[in-house]
C-alpha cells in the first residue's frame, strides 16, 4: 500500500465522512504549490476555496504569525489585548465602515450577521418583536450551522438537519422583481447575498442587480449585508466584488483569506449604528479576535492595501478568462462564468462528472474541484506566476481533449 493510501484509509477509518476529498494527501506547500507524502507536486488551483489568496506559506504572514507566537496567543474577550485595536480600525478603514465584529469561520460571521440584522430590526428599525424577515437567494451557500443551512435551497446541505429556523424568504438570484416584492418595507430587516455565488458554480449575477439591491434596501430601510467571505479580499480583481457595480454594503461579511490560510479569522463589518446594538453578553466567542488571528489579518490587510494583489487578480483573470473563452463552445466546455482570477467551468456532462474531470486533472499535477455537477471551479492563489497558470490551463485543455 502507497504512503498516500495508508493514510487515506487510516482517515476513513477515524473520521465523519462529511467529506470527499480527491485522493492526495498534502505533506508541504509553498506558494501556489503542494506536495504529497511521496514527493509528488501539484498546482493548486482551489486555494482552499479562496482562503489561500497570498498563497501558501506567504512568507509575510508565516512571519506575522511567528513574531505573534513569541509575544501573545490568546487573551479571551475578557481582557484587552494589543493588537486588537490596530485590527478592527485598518479592516473597518479598508472597507469604508465604522466598526468591525471579529469571529473565526465564515459560517459564524454569517449566524453573527443574522443577529445583528434582528436586533437592529427590533432597536433601531422598530420591527415588531420575533417578525423581522431576512430576504436570501437560492442556491445561496453561507455555510453549515444549523440556521444558516435553514435557508439553503441544496437538499443535501439541508436533509435530516430540521426543524429549521424561520424568519428567511428566498428568491431568485438575479431576478430585481421579486427581491423588490420579498423586500417588503415593514418587516424585512436584511437582503443577504452573495455578489458572486461562489459554491453555486461561480454565478455573476446580471448587470445592474447588486446596484438594484442597493436602492431597494435603501429605500426601505433595510440592510444590505454581501456576503464577501469568497468573492473579497482580491478574488474578482477588486478589494470587494460589490465594487463592480459601484456598490457598498451596509454589511461585508468576510472570512477565509482574511487569515491568510494560517489561521481561521472572520469578521462581520458595517457602521457603529448597525454594530452598535450590541451590550456586553449578547454576543461573542472565545477566538474571536484573537492576538494570533489579528496579526495575521493585519500583515493581509497591509498587503491588500497596496493594490498589487487586486491588480494582479485582475490581469491575471482577463488572461484566464481570454484563455478559457476559447475552449468554450469547442466542444467539451458549456460555459465559463467568473470575474478576475475566479472562473466555474462548465464541463459537457458526456465528457464526465466534475468529479472524474478532477481527478484526470490530479493524475497531470493539477489540483482542481467541481462544484456542482460538472462545473469545475478555478480559483488559483493570486501569487500564481502565468507561467503556471498557463502550464494548469494545458493540463485542463488535455483532459478536456482526452
Ligand atoms: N459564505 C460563503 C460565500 C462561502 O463561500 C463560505 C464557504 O465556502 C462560507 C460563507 C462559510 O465559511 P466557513 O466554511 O468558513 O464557515
Amino acid at each position: 500500500m502507497s504512503a498516500s493510501d495508508s493514510a487515506i484509509a487510516a482517515a476513513e477509518a477515524h473520521t465523519a465522512h462529511n467529506y470527499h476529498p480527491l485522493p492526495v494527501v498534502v505533506a508541504t506547500a509553498e506558494g501556489s504549490w503542494v506536495t504529497d507524502v511521496e514527493g509528488r507536486r501539484f498546482l493548486d488551483l482551489l486555494a482552499g476555496y479562496s482562503a489561500l489568496n497570498f498563497g501558501h506559506r506567504n512568507p509575510r504572514l508565516i512571519e506575522a504569525a511567528r513574531a505573534q507566537l513569541d509575544r501573545v496567543t490568546l487573551t479571551s474577550r475578557a481582557f484587552h489585548h494589543d493588537r486588537f485595536a490596530d485590527f478592527c480600525t485598518e479592516l473597518a478603514e479598508l472597507c469604508g465602515m465604522e466598526s468591525v465584529l471579529p469571529m473565526n469561520t465564515g459560517a459564524e460571521a454569517v449566524e453573527t450577521a443574522v443577529k445583528t440584522a434582528r436586533k437592529w430590526g427590533y432597536r433601531v428599525k422598530g420591527v415588531p418583536e420575533g417578525m423581522a424577515k431576512i430576504v436570501v437567494a437560492a442556491n445561496n451557500f453561507h455555510g453549515r450551522t444549523t440556521t444558516v443551512i435553514s435557508f439553503s435551497t441544496d437538499p443535501e446541505a439541508r436533509a435530516d438537519f430540521g426543524p429549521y429556523t424561520p424568519g428567511f424568504q428566498i428568491v431568485p438570484y438575479g431576478d430585481l422583481t421579486a427581491m423588490s416584492a420579498a423586500m417588503t418595507a415593514e418587516n424585512t430587516v436584511a437582503v443577504l447575498l452573495e455578489p458572486i455565488q461562489g459554491e453555486a458554480g461561480v454565478l455573476v449575477p446580471p448587470e445592474g442587480y447588486l446596484a438594484g439591491v442597493r436602492r431597494l434596501a435603501s429605500e426601505r430601510n433595510v440592510l444590505f449585508i454581501a456576503d464577501e467571505i469568497q468573492s473579497g479580499l482580491g478574488r474578482t480583481g477588486r478589494t470587494f466584488a460589490c465594487e463592480h457595480e459601484g456598490v457598498v454594503p451596509d454589511v461585508y461579511l468576510l472570512g477565509k483569506a482574511l487569515g491568510g490560510g494560517v489561521v481561521p479569522v472572520s469578521a462581520v463589518v458595517s457602521s457603529q449604528e448597525v454594530l452598535g446594538v450590541f451590550r456586553p453578553g449578547e454576543h461573542g466567542s472565545t477566538f474571536g479576535g484573537n492576538p494570533l488571528a489579528c496579526a495575521v489579518a493585519l500583515e493581509v490587510i497591509a498587503m491588500l492595501r497596496t493594490g498589487e494583489h487586486q491588480q494582479r487578480a485582475a490581469e491575471l483573470g482577463e488572461h484566464l478568462h481570454h484563455e478559457l473563452s476559447l475552449l468554450t463552445g469547442a466542444g467539451a466546455v458549456r460555459a465559463v462564468r467568473g470575474r478576475g482570477l475566479w472562473a466555474g467551468v462548465d464541463v459537457d456532462p458526456a465528457r464526465g462528472t466534475g468529479r472524474e474531470i478532477s481527478e484526470k486533472l490530479m493524475d497531470r499535477g493539477v489540483l482542481a474541484k467541481d462544484t456542482h455537477g460538472s462545473t469545475i471551479r478555478i480559483a488559483p492563489p493570486l501569487v500564481i506566476s502565468k507561467e503556471d497558470l498557463d502550464w494548469g490551463l494545458d493540463q485542463l485543455r488535455a483532459v478536456l481533449a482526452g
